[in-house]
């Protein structure tokens, strides 16, 4: 049975549906998810969760599980472009292991400051994780095989009609329903931007094969990658590795004169050989369709007692795998503003900034995302597969290409750290200049309006690791402030940290954004009240 009444009524149980599940129920919100699939997703979608979004799993207490997850932990997660796989390699980027990123972050510094890099993982192994921390939340009900047919606004809150006759009751309702939202729709709202962009590659229709390919790494003389690209004219792909032994995520664009309703298993199975350049054996686990060549940002994100996160107000090309890790962001901003204003922590205008922040961060994502895929979908010549000197000749044009290319698609700290709310109603700007927004580097900064920098403490943990829940003052001298129960005070002794961050204090969010900075502790606390608009 479904819970008839909560506070959070979610629809949607997706990356963003379950991640704001997770974000409100450890803050003791009731919540209620639902999802009109049987369980979370069987297809292999994203595969790379950026490192602001692990910081994100560490501080809610599941970055390691998460890290365990996918390939093994000694797999490299190189991103490598080639003709055919089986032929010619052009480029490679070369990527740390799980293993060796685990020990590597706590020796990097300036763009690559973190608590956390990256890992490369499926979304199916990630979905499951999210869904069984939210479940196992007092307050939070998460069911599968249940669709929301549509909803209404009263006059204090939401119904949501779940099946003929059963509604739902609750103070706020959050489309987490997808691409083809129904609540998007049913609000009225449209997409903005751009869509059917056509590309040689990375923009037109697609084919997703998750595919079983057991001779792989015995059969291709190359080195093990983690991201598997080919540049050819007659079947290209990208093709992640799914587990690391034999099981791919293979996504190839059909040519104008291929019917998506006439792909079959068999000719699946001749479009990844194809890719190959060999006929190793190919067994199909799974096929979908999708568009790539979407930029698309909804005009509002939501209504009244209404959100929209996700992909249900914004749609990427996967390129630069942003579409997932803006979702989880999107959950992370919001479940907090939400939280505090249903606790009477903070007033209702607080849930305003959310589409402040978050729908400039998705043109600003989209963008991104755009130009990679521009780069990418570059035509290849025609000898790049011939045997002759200008065939040689386009090989080495094309590596240097994909060589430059996958640097700025895969390395990206700019992109992940660098997002910023500046001129949102919840940042108190104290007049300085935010960094300048590149994609691949990142300039650490206590301005307020973005990411905290980091720093490993000397005794080996994580700055972040000492934020509280929900606010942190952040102090590097003695302070009269005392704690609340949505603030933390956090005395920190250390010259370094205090230069890093260019002030006495810092206002740090519960999402883990620097709200104010100064010199007085009065003025933070008196931050900290104009915010919640107390
Ligand atoms: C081929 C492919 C590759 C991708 N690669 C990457 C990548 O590398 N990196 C990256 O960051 N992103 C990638 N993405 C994008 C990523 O998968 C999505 O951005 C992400 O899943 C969005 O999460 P979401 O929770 O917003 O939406 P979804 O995952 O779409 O979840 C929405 C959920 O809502 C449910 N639902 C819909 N309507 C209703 C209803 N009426 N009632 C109940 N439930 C409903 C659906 O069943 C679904 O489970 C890729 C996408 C594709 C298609």
């Amino acid at each position: 049975m479904v819970p008839d009444r909560t506070q959070v009524f979610i629809a949607g149980g997706g990356p963003f549906g379950l991640m704001l599940a997770n974000e409100l129920g450890r803050r003791g919100i009731g919540v209620v998810l639902v999802d009109q699939k049987p369980g979370t997703t069987e297809n292999v979608q994203a595969n790379a969760t950026q490192a602001r979004t692990m910081e994100h799993y560490r501080r809610l207490g599941f970055a390691e599980e998460i890290r365990a997850l996918g390939m093994p932990a000694d797999f490299p997660t190189d991103i490598a472009y080639f003709t055919r796989f089986a032929t010619h390699e052009l480029a490679r980027f070369s990527l740390p292991s799980a293993r060796e990123a685990r020990q590597l972050v706590s020796t990097l510094s300036g763009s690559w400051s973190a608590a956390e890099l990256p890992h490369r993982c499926n979304q199916k192994f990630i979905e499951p994780v999210l869904r069984r921390h939210a479940a196992a939340l007092p307050g939070v009900s998460v069911r599968y095989g249940v669709r929301m047919r549509g909803f209404r606004e009263t006059q204090d809150g939401i119904e949501a009609e779940i099946e003929p006759g059963v509604t739902v009751h609750a103070r706020y309702l959050v489309g987490a329903d997808g691409p083809r939202s129904l609540v998007r729709q049913q609000l009225g709202l449209r997409y903005t931007g751009e869509t059917g962009v056509v590309r040689d590659f990375a923009g037109g229709r697609m084919v997703a094969v998750y595919a079983r390919i057991p001779d792989y790494y015995r059969a291709i003389p190359h080195a093990p990658a983690w991201m598997n690209v080919n540049f050819n004219r007659e079947r290209r792909c990208f093709m992640p590795a799914v587990d690391g032994k034999e099981e791919f995520a293979f996504h190839t664009q059909l040519k104008p004169h291929e019917e998506e309703e006439r792909v079959t298993d068999a000719s699946a199975v001749a479009m990844v050989q194809q890719a190959i350049g060999a006929p190793l054996r190919v067994q199909v686990l799974a096929r979908a369709a999708w568009t790539a060549g979407h930029s698309l940002v909804a005009e509002a994100f939501g209504r009244g007692r209404v959100f929209l996160g996700g992909d249900a107000a914004h749609l990427f090309t996967p390129t630069g795998g942003l579409g997932y890790n803006t979702a989880i962001e999107d959950a992370v901003n919001l479940g907090w503003k939400l939280a505090a204003v249903l606790k009477s922590q903070a007033a209702p205008q607080l849930l305003e900034s959310y589409e402040a922040e978050r729908r400039k961060l998705a043109l600003r994502n989209t963008a991104y995302a755009k130009g990679f895929a521009d780069s990418l979908g570059i035509e290849p010549p025609p000898e790049i597969e011939d045997a002759t000197p200008a065939g040689a000749e386009a090989r080495r044009r094309a590596g240097e290409h994909f060589a430059d290319h996958g640097r700025r698609e895969f390395n990206i700290p700019g992109i992940t750290f660098g997002g910023r709310y500046d001129g949102s109603p919840a940042i108190v700007p104290d007049g300085s200049n935010p960094p300048p927004d590149t994609p691949n580097a990142y300039q650490p900064s206590a301005c307020p309006g973005g990411r905290p920098p980091h720093l490993w403490l000397p005794d080996g943990r994580s700055l972040y690791d000492l934020f509280g829940f929900d606010w942190t003052l952040l102090c590097f001298r003695e302070t009269a402030a005392r704690g609340r129960e949505n603030l933390r005070i956090l005395r920190l002794d250390l010259p370094e940290a205090r230069d890093l961050y260019g002030a006495d204090f810092a206002l740090i969010r519960p999402d883990q954004i620097v709200a104010w900075r100064g010199n007085a502790d009065a003025a933070a606390i008196a931050a900290l009240d104009r915010l919640s608009g107390r």
